[in-house]
């Protein structure tokens, strides 16, 4: 059994890796290879932390296991990530527990890769101006994410808390991009590409202000009752996502649904662009939207890869159970 701490998956896991075991298991899932079980997430009743697993089965990379971990909101005190997770694989002929993998350097990885999938998959091929709705922790990575899809020149931001906003600048500025805080309304006028990765509960963009053309990866409603968008702009958009059970329930579309504005099949798996299935964006004026609400599978297969990559070069530590 392998032991593949947060310094080794560090090490080992690099965008381009992250990129493409999500994007395979995007395509897995829609094929109906792939498939993730049942969520449990559970207010534990002690240290307002929220608990629970992920878990699923890519039969196409034999890819079984399980992410356990949540949120402890006093951990930034300690000194520690909120979010805390830790990924178990298991061999699939024989049940037998074959890695253990730090979790919390993959999932912000995991998560950009979703994100720029989606926009490799379904913006504008002459997108330019890239819009981020958020400036926390896992927007950084977005935007580094994103920045490798297209050749974009510049980035116009906005965040709830502005003293946020100079950490983006600084991954702006490494990347060469120069960098904009504007108004939401300026931000939708202006912006091609457009991530939101907030932890908001209500609208943070109106329909109005998007623009025909516009991709908008929307990443951070990832839990009941949290919102970024107005639902008019799913009602008006072309809408993907990872997985279409976990969009109408837990992610962006949960909202649009609930107006019924949108109905289930308004929703396509991106998956099915991966594999060729559905065309994607077909005329430049669309507006698509990818609802990134965050499967077991993807945490599974990037902690696969780190595991395999780190056993290969020998700095995972092994043992015996
Ligand atoms: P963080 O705590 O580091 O940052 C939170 C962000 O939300 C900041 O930009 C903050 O200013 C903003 N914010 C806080 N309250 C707000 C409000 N009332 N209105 C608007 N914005 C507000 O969190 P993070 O780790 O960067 O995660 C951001 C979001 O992404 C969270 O909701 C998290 O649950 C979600 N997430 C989604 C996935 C996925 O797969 N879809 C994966 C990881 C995290």
């Amino acid at each position: 059994m392998l032991i593949v701490t947060e310094e080794t998956c560090r090490k080992v896991m690099t965008r381009p890796l992250a990129y493409e075991a999500v994007e395979a298991v995007f395509g897995a899932m829609a094929r109906g290879d792939a498939w993730n079980f049942p969520v449990v997430r559970e207010a534990i009743g002690h240290a307002d932390a929220l608990y629970g697993f992920k878990s699923g089965f890519d039969r196409a990379s034999l890819v079984l296991g399980v992410k356990a971990g949540g949120y402890w909101p006093h951990n930034a005190g300690k000194g520690l990530t909120n979010h805390q997770s830790t990924v178990f694989l298991f061999d699939p002929d024989t049940g037998q527990l074959s890695a253990l993998v730090g979790g919390n350097h993959l999932t912000a990885l995991r998560t950009a890769a979703a994100s720029a999938i989606s926009i490799n998959h379904l913006a504008r091929k002459d997108a330019k101006v890239l819009g981020m709705v958020g400036a926390g922790h896992q927007s950084q990575f977005q935007l580094r994410a994103a920045a490798e899809q297209r050749g974009f020149e510049r980035v116009v931001a906005w965040n709830y808390h502005p003293d946020m906003l100079p950490n983006l600048a600084r991954v702006a500025e490494e990347l060469d991009l120069p960098f904009e805080a504007v108004s939401r309304e300026e931000l939708g006028a202006q912006a091609d590409v457009i991530i939101t990765i907030t932890s908001a509960h209500e609208p943070l963009l109106m329909k109005d202000w998007i623009r025909p053309g516009t991709h908008i990866a929307c990443m951070g409603t990832d839990t009941k009752g949290k919102q970024e968008l107005d639902p008019e702009i799913l009602a008006a958009a072309t809408v993907f996502t990872d997985e279409v059970a976990q969009s109408i329930t837990i992610g962006e579309a949960q909202h649009a649904v609930a107006n019924g504005l949108i109905a289930k099949d308004h929703i396509t798996p991106i998956g099915a662009v991966i594999n060729g299935v559905h065309p994607g964006r077909t005329s430049p004026a669309e507006i698509t939207l990818f609802d990134g609400t965050g499967v077991g599978l993807q945490d599974l297969a990037v902690a696969s890869a780190a595991a395999r990559d780190a056993g290969e070069k020998g700095i995972a530590e092994e043992i015996m159970l």
